[in-house]
């Protein structure tokens, strides 16, 4: 039987290219997003179809537990197993920590880290009954090293970061592995919404010169849900063309 992958935020972006990646990679596809008209403007679902895998659309706000719930249990119906998790769906509120309301604060941290935790929680659930499974969470360089203007945003893929290598302690044992990669700049509608000056500044710390695309994340995340990762857990792999060094 074929195995299934859950892909959170995945109408567009870097979530889109993870699930044309693992379709390609021969799993049957859950996608999700908030709304189906996030579906209405792209061929995504035809892509993958035309591989000859299964797919459905499965909307849920992924900052909500009891969506989550529902949604786990309406995958699990449809396609019989979990065996991938990609925690994708992810947003920016960015301002000046000085300047940032509670709100922009607190709803980066609902999007982006308490998604997180239901997600890998009601999925990992379900793989601890399967004894395997993968996981894979989007967490960012901002995470890692921090970025003026966005402290929501740093303190929740940080916070990832530590679900991660949490997660990744409690689930071994059960045959799950759990691990996060880190991306720099990825040309998405993400960063489209970044000013010139701001693009420029960040590219002159890159090391190769370029920004990322999100093919080249969805392959690295198509070799952690691989069986050639089976050793791999606890892990946060940097993809940046050498912002960090
Ligand atoms: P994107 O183009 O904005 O796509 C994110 C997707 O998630 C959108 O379709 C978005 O829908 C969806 N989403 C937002 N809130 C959701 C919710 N509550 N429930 C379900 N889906 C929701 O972003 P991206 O650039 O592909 O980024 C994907 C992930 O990589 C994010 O976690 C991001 O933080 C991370 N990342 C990106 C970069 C980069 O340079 N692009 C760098 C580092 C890390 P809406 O349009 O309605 O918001």
């Amino acid at each position: 039987m074929a195995k299934t992958a859950i892909i959170t935020g995945s109408s567009r972006g870097i979530g889109a290219a993870i699930a044309l990646r693992l379709a390609k990679d021969g799993f049957n596809i859950a996608f999700n997003d908030l709304n189906m008209s996030m579906f209405e403007n792209n061929d995504i679902t035809d892509k993958v179809k035309a591989l000859g895998v299964e797919a459905e659309i499965f909307c849920a706000d992924v900052s909500k537990y009891d969506q989550c719930e529902q949604m786990i249990k309406d995958i699990k119906e449809r396609f019989g197993t979990i065996d991938v998790l990609i925690n994708n769906a992810g947003i920016t509120r960015d301002g000046l920590m000085a300047r940032m309301s509670e709100e922009q604060y607190d709803m980066v941290i609902a999007v982006n880290q308490k998604s997180v935790f239901n997600m890998t929680k009601l999925a990992g659930n379900v793989m601890i009954r399967q004894k395997s499974g993968k996981i894979v969470s989007l967490a960012s360089v901002t995470g890692l090293y921090g970025n003026p203007g966005q402290i929501n945003y740093a303190a929740s893929k940080g916070a990832i970061i530590a679900m991660t290598k949490t997660a990744a302690k409690e689930l071994g044992s059960r045959g799950i592995c759990v691990n996060a990669v880190a991306p720099g700049f990825i040309h998405t509608p993400m960063t489209d919404k970044l000013t010139e000056e701001q693009r420029s500044a960040m590219l002159s710390r890159i090391a190769m010169k370029r920004y990322g695309e999100p093919e080249e994340i969805a392959g690295v995340v198509s070799f952690l849900c691989s069986d050639d990762a089976s050793y791999v857990t606890g892990q946060v792999i940097e993809i940046s063309g050498g912002l960090s060094m």
